[in-house]
């Protein structure tokens, strides 16, 4: 007699058990994929149902795997698909009654994997009579769990490989970002040295030096060059006090000053002033400085520049010096005419005079002659004693001083100083003076200076030509620009066109006792006026050399220190 039954199904169920319980083993580590077809492999081939579906969620919430074993009956593919449709995510097992639908039975039955079936389901499907029977649910919901089990273990596997692959990745970024970020610094550390470096260099070049002064601490920075202008050792902290100490005593009390208003008002700083080297030298400085305030109007440091303006003020003043020493010779030259300039009212008020003596001599006296002959006497005074004072001016060493000029006034002051050299000469003068010309600023008279030396030009350029044909002409136009344009026309031999710009060379000359200095010292009076001098051919005849001064705003003068030595002269001979 055989065992019962129930012993039988019990053995069957514990021997499935058994086999059941050696497949975690085999799944650990494994892959989705893996898990799924061995879940599905168990079913089929351990199990002995018809047929499995396996569903496993692909880790980290990838796509999903889906593996299907057996093949006995069409109607289950058809069924699980129908089903799949009509539900959504499965959360408990469900036994679904006769799939193939008619005599041919077979029963179904769907497990969720894992809680609420988060980890996918199974689907099993089997006509053996009484399927799914509770140890075959058993065995089944057994198998599943394995399987969630062994897909959770999949998972955090996964999960913790990708957080590892993640660490990783930031970690290469993190690196590449610091690489980066070294390479960055590196390069800019390169053009920061660079550029401080081409900043010494042009500091150095242009003798500029810079400083800052921060109002919270009081603390003054120089950089290498104000620290070489200053000629002072590099590891000095820099102070004002040191500042005051280099400056010449003359302008320190100046210098003290000027720094204090603008510092207490927060004001620009513009200035010149001398140092005082240890051995005796004295250097020009030209500073200029502004305050620095923040976004909220907060003042918080004063910047600015010392320019060390030694050799540009020495070029100046030789220049200034050698257009005096010009002024100087063409007076000495125009002695025989100027003295006949001042000769001729001299003569007119002796002889106004003398008839004055006559007129008060006669009975009854002429008192209305008297008084008509004291008028001219009174006249031909001021006329001399005019004349006298514009010799004068011209001969005087007066440091420049720019002022508003009526350009054609200034011509006409020339014209007349050099009426008895036109007269002497046989010239016919003209004018053309423009009316409402914009006022100039410039130094009256270096300007004289330059009209006198282009009118003489013209005079002597005209003393080989026959006396008839000597024209001088004058003329005034507005330029561009709001500027004056000064032309002076003569009808002297002419100027040979390709050697126009030598006419401007120091030391050219093409007269005997000739300097050469003129036109050059001309051409340096009217740039150091911001304007230009040329020459070009006159038609029909002639040369003709006309400049262009704009009008020119009033300058921002840096305040200039006084000069050392006061310089005195007297007219020439005199
Ligand atoms: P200098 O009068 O001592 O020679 P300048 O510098 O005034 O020196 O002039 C340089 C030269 O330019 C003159 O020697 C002369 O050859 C030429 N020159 C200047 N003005 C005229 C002019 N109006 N016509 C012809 N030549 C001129």
């Amino acid at each position: 007699m055989g065992p019962e039954p129930d012993v039988l199904r019990l053995q069957r169920a514990l021997r499935d058990l058994v086999a059941l319980s050696s497949v975690p083993a085999a799944w650990v580590g494994r892959e989705p994929p893996a898990i799924a077809s061995g879940l599905a492999d168990v079913l089929v081939n351990t199990l002995y149902l018809d047929f499995a579906f396996v569903r496993l969620s692909g880790p980290g919430g990838g796509a999903a795997v889906e593996i299907a074993r057996g093949s006995a009956w069409r109607a289950f593919p058809e069924w699980r698909q129908q089903y799949f449709a009509a539900h959504g995510r499965l959360s408990r097992t469900e036994v679904v009654a006769d799939i193939r639908g008619g005599a041919q039975g077979g029963c179904g039955i769907v497990i969720p994997v894992g809680i609420d079936g988060e980890s996918g389901l199974v689907a099993a499907a089997c006509d053996r009579a009484g399927f799914p029977t509770e140890t075959d649910q058993l065995l089944l919901s057994v198998a599943a769990n394995h399987a969630a089990t062994a897909f959770r273990m999949a998972d955090l596997v996964h999960n913790h490989r990708s957080a590892e692959e993640a660490l990783r990745e930031s970690e290469r970024q993190l690196r590449k970002a610091r690489d980066e970020l070294e390479m960055r610094v590196a390069e800019r550390t390169i053009e920061l040295q660079r550029s401080e470096a081409y900043l010494a260099a042009a500091q150095r070049l242009s003798h500029t030096g810079s400083f800052g002064w921060d109002a919270s601490s009081g603390k003054l920075s120089w950089s290498e060059e104000t620290f070489r202008i200053l000629e002072c050792d590099r590891d000095d902290q820099p102070t004002v006090e040191f500042i005051l100490q280099r400056t010449h005593p003359y302008d320190r009390a100046r210098v003290q000053k000027t720094i204090d208003l603008a510092t207490q008002g927060k004001k620009h700083l513009d200035f010149e002033h001398r140092l005082l080297m240890p051995d005796g030298r004295i250097k020009n400085i030209h500073i200029v400085g502004h305050p620095v305030f923040d976004e909220s109007g907060e003042f918080f440091e004063f910047v600015g520049t010392a320019m060390d303006v030694t050799e540009r003020r020495r070029a100046e003043e030789e220049r200034q010096a050698l257009a005096h020493a010009n002024r100087v010779a063409t007076m000495g030259q125009l002695t025989a005419s100027i003295a006949h300039e001042v000769k001729q009212p001299i003569a007119a008020t002796v002889v106004n005079a003398q008839a004055a003596l006559r007129w008060l001599g006669a009975q009854p006296p002429e008192l209305e002659e008297v008084r008509q002959a004291l008028e001219r006497v009174a006249g031909d005074g001021l006329r001399a004693s005019e004349v006298i004072d514009r010799i004068r001016a011209l001969v005087e060493k007066a440091p420049p001083r720019k002022e508003a000029l009526a350009l054609n006034e200034v011509i006409c002051e020339v014209i007349v100083l050099l009426h008895g050299e036109v007269v002497k000469h046989g010239i016919a003068v003209q004018t053309q003076l423009a009316e409402g010309l914009p006022r100039i600023q410039g130094d009256r008279v270096q300007l004289q200076q330059v009209i006198l030396n282009l009118i003489l030009n013209a005079i002597e350029a005209m003393r080989g030509v026959g006396e008839g044909a000597r024209e001088l002409r004058v003329s005034t136009v507005k330029a561009d620009a709001g500027g004056v344009l000064v032309a002076v026309r003569d009808t002297g031999p002419g100027l040979d066109p390709v050697k126009l710009e030598r006419l401007f060379e120091a030391f050219y000359t093409t007269k005997p006792g000739g300097l050469g200095m003129g036109l050059s010292i001309c051409r340096s009076i009217v740039e150091a006026h911001g304007g230009q001098l040329w020459a070009d051919v006159n038609t029909p005849q002639g040369a003709v050399l006309q400049f262009v001064v704009p009008r020119g705003a009033p300058e921002v003068q840096p305040e200039q220190p006084p000069p050392l030595v006061a310089t005195t002269a007297g007219p020439v001979g005199g």
